[in-house]
């Protein structure tokens, strides 16, 4: 039987890269969404693959979203929280409301994501959690304390994780993308972005496709060895 995936904001970005790689290797995808519709039914009609919606802050609509997908596709042992937002401000003038909601979405959405699903895995003996952080959480960035934090945080919880899971054959795993060609960066001002990649050694954004297949890679069997890392995919710009 195939196993099943589930990827939070996998329709678009990242997510959709990663929903539609787990497909590829043969898995049953579930990709959840915030609020885009439209864009979730263009996903739906393109790859086949089922989405649902729920924001991932909230524990019991995650929860009961969760329960929805396992009753649809059977249990869920293959985890990815990739869901994640910015609010970027610098500090001196960051609001409590803008930290408030990347913490909630990008931290308290990754235990709301993977809580639910965490007892299911450890009674079957396999899982695989793959959290997306960021460059950013590793070296920090100005005008984004609030997702530094989170992403940060991430690290954190993956490192928690397999020390908790490993026994139970569980994996869990980071990976911190440098910057990649999706909305969130084409949407910063071009002289910005141009900026952006004259710092990446590499000489380039990365693309979702190469941070799906880093994806494949922590879900496969093969990696079972790999837990509590992080994997970065940046162009080498963390070296600089
Ligand atoms: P996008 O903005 O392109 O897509 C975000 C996805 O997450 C969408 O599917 C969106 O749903 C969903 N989402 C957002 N908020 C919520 C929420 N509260 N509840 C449920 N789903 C939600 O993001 P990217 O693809 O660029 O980023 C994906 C991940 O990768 C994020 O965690 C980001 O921090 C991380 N990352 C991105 C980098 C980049 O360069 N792009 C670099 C490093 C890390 P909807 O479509 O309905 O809005």
């Amino acid at each position: 039987m195939a196993r099943v995936a589930l990827v939070t904001g996998g329709s678009r970005g990242i997510g959709e890269a990663i929903s539609k790689a787990l497909k590829a290797e043969g898995y049953e995808v579930a990709a959840t969404y915030a609020g885009n519709d439209e864009k979730a039914a263009a996903f739906t009609a393109e790859t086949g693959i089922k989405t649902y919606k729920w924001n991932v802050a909230d524990y019991d609509a995650s929860a009961a979203g969760i329960a929805q997908i396992e009753a649809d596709l059977g249990p869920i042992d293959t985890v990815v929280a990739n869901a994640g937002i910015t609010r970027d401000a610098m500090f001196h003038r960051m609001t409590p409301a803008q930290w408030k909601e990347v913490i909630d979405t990008n931290l308290t959405g990754v235990f709301n994501t993977v809580h639910p699903v965490w007892p299911g895995m450890r009674d079957r003996k396999f899982g695989r959690v793959i959290v997306i952080s960021s460059i950013n959480g590793q070296k920090g960035q100005a005008g984004q304390v609030n997702y530094a934090a989170t992403k940060a945080g991430d690290l954190g919880i993956v490192k928690s994780l397999a020390q908790e899971g490993a026994r139970f054959g569980i994996t869990a795993n980071a990976i911190c993308p440098g910057y990649i060609a999706t909305e969130m960066v084409m949407a910063i001002d071009e002289a910005v972005r141009d900026k952006i990649i004259a710092g990446i050694p590499a000489g380039r954004l990365g693309t979702p496709e190469e941070i799906a297949r880093c994806v494949a890679f922590l879900a496969s069997e093969d990696s079972g060895f790999i837990n509590g890392s992080t994997i970065s995919a940046n162009g080498a710009q963390f070296f600089v």
